[in-house]
């Protein structure tokens, strides 16, 4: 693909700051640049040493916009792997707004969403795996889940997709020597082979596989509500966990009411607790669960956590909830353990396995460290937790390694009958595809502006 345009956009996020940053890329990057920089020491960009900083101001014809230090990054050697001018400006709205217009006025582009790292794929500076890769550092909610992301980015699904890939490279040129010369005497791949070499890549692509539900978690979050009647110790369970823990708190516009999302950190799982909101409002939970927007909530959890007063006896609001819980990852914690006790717990038995009870004081924050292990066992259920290992946390390349897992079954299944090598070659060259689909090599045109549009602008 040919680029001839040349893009700019502001590199920080809104709002006031130290420096805000305007990016520019392309071939004019350095045309456009000169007629809007003037140096404090009077000497043009390019008589620079490329990639230092150069002082001095942003000028639209005598008017001096603002004061910044200028760098210039000459392609390849770039972000974007063309030529690069970022400028560093006041933070604020003002200027960087100011400088932008300014640019934009010179035949340059406004740039679209994730356009810049568009760009760097399509320059091939990396492959479609790490560009994804970035968006997930820049959203990265945990230490653990930035350690994943800053993992793929230095490449580690790329070579995994690499090896693999040539794994099945090997096995295609077999074939195709045994179909292009079949009446020659050749050593041909013996079926035998056929099929171990089918085993071997099913094992590893599986094993990839796996771990896409607890990436999904590490990036997304693990979806969590909390239910149970009123004053049972829901908020302070809340406030438990939050602690030190609380992550980032974010505001979702666009719904109907300002439903807050908290991130707690859990182990560095990023626990999305939902509708909170909900819990501190309307102390009745349990009628909340009638309320769409909850119910919504309650069923879309990855995780329920249930408190229970266990200073009561069951009543049947708590077991109204219980009935509710079937075929949801469940946590119960007995509340209030400082008091008498008097729940009676053969009775929870028959809803919920003891395995998954725990007993609490959210008052006294007894066993909040007990529900940091459970909701940890729960999310890696003792597989990956090793984070330098390669883990699938994109939904896309899950379904990618989903489509070759399922030809390497149809492969396999050929195989086992004897069928011709030609109709064994075609369930390769879709194993083949599809994990090329991860790292960009196979991947359709249209499909690469949906995955650059989730970036944000300046990216
Ligand atoms: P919610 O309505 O479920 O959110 O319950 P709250 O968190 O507001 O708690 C209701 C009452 O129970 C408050 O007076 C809390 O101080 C008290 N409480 C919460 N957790 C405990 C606990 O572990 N032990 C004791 N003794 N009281 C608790």
């Amino acid at each position: 693909m040919f680029i001839d345009d040349t893009i700019a956009a502001i590199a920080t996020a809104p709002g006031e700051g130290g420096i805000g940053i305007i990016r520019i890329s392309g071939e004019k990057s350095l045309e456009v640049a000169e007629k809007v920089f003037k140096s404090m020491s009077g000497k043009t960009i390019k008589e620079y040493r490329q990639r230092t900083l150069i002082y001095g101001n942003i000028v639209d014809n005598e008017n001096t916009i603002d004061e910044v230090l200028l760098a210039y990054m000459k392609g390849p050697n770039s972000y974007t792997a063309e030529d690069v001018i970022e400028i560093n400006c006041h933070g604020g709205f003002i200027s960087v707004k100011k400088i932008l217009e300014l640019i934009l006025s010179k035949d340059v582009r406004l740039a679209d969403a994730g356009e810049f790292t568009k760009r760097a794929f399509l320059n091939g500076r990396i492959d479609l795996s790490q560009a994804e890769a970035i968006i997930d550092v820049i959203k990265a909610k945990t230490d653990m889940a930035h350690e994943v992301a800053q993992n793929q980015l230095e490449g580690s699904l790329s070579n995994k997709i690499k090896e693999l890939r040539m794994n099945v490279t090997e096995v295609l040129a077999h074939l195709e020597v045994a179909i292009d010369f079949s009446e020659e005497d050749v050593e041909e791949i013996t079926y035998q082979t056929l099929k171990e070499r089918a085993e071997g890549l099913k094992t590893e692509i599986k094993k990839l596989y796996d771990t896409a539900e607890s990436g999904k978690i590490l990036r997304d979050g693990l979806k969590t509500v909390i239910v149970g009647k009123p004053n049972v110790g829901k908020s302070s369970l809340l406030n438990s966990i939050l602690g030190e823990n609380r992550a980032i708190v974010t505001d979702i516009p666009g719904t109907t009411r300002d439903v807050i999302e908290e991130f707690v950190n859990i182990k560095g799982i990023p626990l999305k607790i939902v509708d909170t909101a909900g819990i501190r409002e309307t102390e009745d939970v349990v009628e909340k669960i009638g309320v769409e927007k909850s119910r919504e909530s309650f069923n879309s959890a990855d995780l329920v956590i249930m408190v229970l007063d266990s200073s009561r006896k069951l009543c049947d609001e708590d077991i109204d909830i219980l009935e509710k819980l079937e075929n949801k990852k469940t946590i119960v914690l007995l509340n209030k353990t400082d008091l008498e006790q008097n729940i009676e717990e053969d009775k929870l038995n028959e809803y919920v396995s003891s395995d998954n009870i725990i007993k609490i004081s959210a008052l006294q924050n007894k066993g909040i460290e007990e529900l940091h292990e459970k909701i940890e066992s729960m999310v890696y259920k003792g597989s990956v937790k090793n984070t330098s290992s390669v883990v699938i946390t994109n939904s896309r390349h899950k379904d990618a390694l989903l489509r070759a897992y399922e030809s390497i079954n149809d492969a396999i299944k050929a195989i086992d009958q004897n069928l011709p090598y030609d109709f064994i070659e075609v369930d390769f060259k879709n194993i083949w595809d599809y994990l090329g689909y991860i790292n960009g090599d196979t991947i359709k045109e249209d499909l690469l502006d949906t995955i650059f549009s989730n970036f944000c602008i300046g990216k």
